[in-house]
């Protein structure tokens, strides 16, 4: 998106504001370096030291550092049994990954509407979903917020299902005073660059075991065995692992998580601020004494009636990027023509899909930006 330009107040050309962007200072560049002049690029001590850092920072005992959140959520399913026959009951509203997962193992994602105000799987009708079939849940903590944990554990319990928890968008965020990943139920992180901090590409799994974490260690590297013989494949695996390089880069990112995830509530709280008198727009929902948000993106929900493309479209004659995130899995075109969902079956995810705006949202976002963005929101819904 560079070079793009928009036209500014008193039509000066101003540089474009984009959705996200990673922040990359000289410690990334240094560990980067180390790894490269160490010349162990893959399976080297960079992955055990992101591992057991990562594993501290979630406080779960052992990390699996794999080659994307993709990868990580694929695995947890395959750790959790799940297979032809069986249902994993998740959210339409999230990024498609979450569902794929499912796929991949040739079990059947079932879906569950979502809370209005969460925006993450309702409870009430996770249980409605659940039929002799049913093997698992699958929450999502959607935009950072932490899903109804203690409540999904409860049914989870009652029905005798496994829990794999994508956190994929939820690094550092808290649930009842505990950070995600500490709960029990193997977490997914990810690491693209849009999230809150990246190793370029790349995922890891939080569990509880070492069996389970020396299972995904060999299902990330093709199923070899635990014995370290090179040439014996104990299982059907994957490469799915993480390169020495992007573990530097995330070592170097982990060092500075709190005070990125600081940052970002910071840039929060200001678009707070500036879009709160706006009738027309409805804020993230704010964290409670359960609830401890890890900022991935901001998201507001336009009112009914409003055209949100029009928005968009206005909002990027000022060079301003925005996304109308999430669109609701069930009504992607595969999805559709796989399983013949169509609009209607989960509607508040579908409202939710059909009035939120993703507006540019990074670490170093600075206030003047924000400043041109809500100036231009409020223009545009005039
Ligand atoms: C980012 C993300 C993933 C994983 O994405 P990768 O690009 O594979 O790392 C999975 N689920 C959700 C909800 C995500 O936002």
């Amino acid at each position: 998106m560079a070079g793009v330009r928009g036209q500014g107040p008193g039509g000066l050309l101003t540089a474009e504001i984009g959705l996200s962007a990673p922040w990359l200072e000289e410690r990334e560049e240094e560990l980067v370096l180390e790894t490269l002049r160490s010349g162990q690029l893959s399976l080297g001590p960079m992955i055990d030291r992101f591992e057991a850092a990562l594993a501290e920072r979630v406080g779960a005992p052992y990390v699996a550092a794999v080659s994307s959140g993709t990868a990580g959520l694929h695995l947890a399913v395959r750790l959790a049994g799940l297979g032809e026959g069986d249902e994993v009951v998740t959210t339409p509203f999230s990024f498609v990954a979450s569902a794929n997962c499912v796929l991949y193992e040739g079990a059947t994602p079932v879906f569950a509407d979502i809370d209005p105000r969460t925006l993450n799987l309702a409870p009430a009708a996770v249980e409605a979903a659940i039929t002799p079939r049913t093997k698992a849940i699958l929450p999502v903590d959607i935009f950072g917020y932490p899903a109804e944990h203690a409540e999904l554990e409860a049914i989870a319990e009652r029905h005798g299902l496994a829990l794999v928890e994508d956190a994929c968008e939820a690094l550092g965020a808290e649930y009842q005073c505990r950070p995600l990943g500490s709960r029990g139920a193997p977490a997914t992180f990810a690491f693209y660059p849009n999230k809150q901090m990246t190793t370029g590409e790349g995922g890891a799994v939080a569990v509880q075991s070492e069996d389970d974490w020396a299972t995904l260690k060999s299902l990330s590297n093709q199923g070899r065995s635990d014995s370290g013989e090179w040439l014996t494949h104990s299982r059907l695996g994957y490469n799915y692992r993480l390169d020495d390089l992007s573990a530097a880069l995330g070592l170097a990112q982990l060092e500075k998580l709190d005070r990125i995830l600081e940052l970002r509530a910071e840039v929060a709280a200001r678009y707070a601020e500036l879009l709160g008198g706006m009738d027309a727009v409805t804020l993230p929902l704010e964290d409670d004494a359960d609830h401890k948000r890890s900022w991935f993106v901001y998201v507001v929900q336009l009112a009914d009636g409003i055209n949100r493309n029009g928005v968009m479209a206005k909002l990027a004659e000022q060079g301003i990027a925005s996304k109308p995130y999430l669109p609701s899995i069930h009504l992607q075109p595969y999805w559709r023509e796989r399983f013949g969902t169509k609009e209607g079956m989960f509607p508040v995810s579908e409202d939710a899909s059909r009035r939120s705006l993703a507006l540019p949202f990074h670490t170093r976002l600075v206030r003047a930006d924000q400043e041109r963005v809500a100036e231009a929101l409020a223009a545009s819904l005039r």
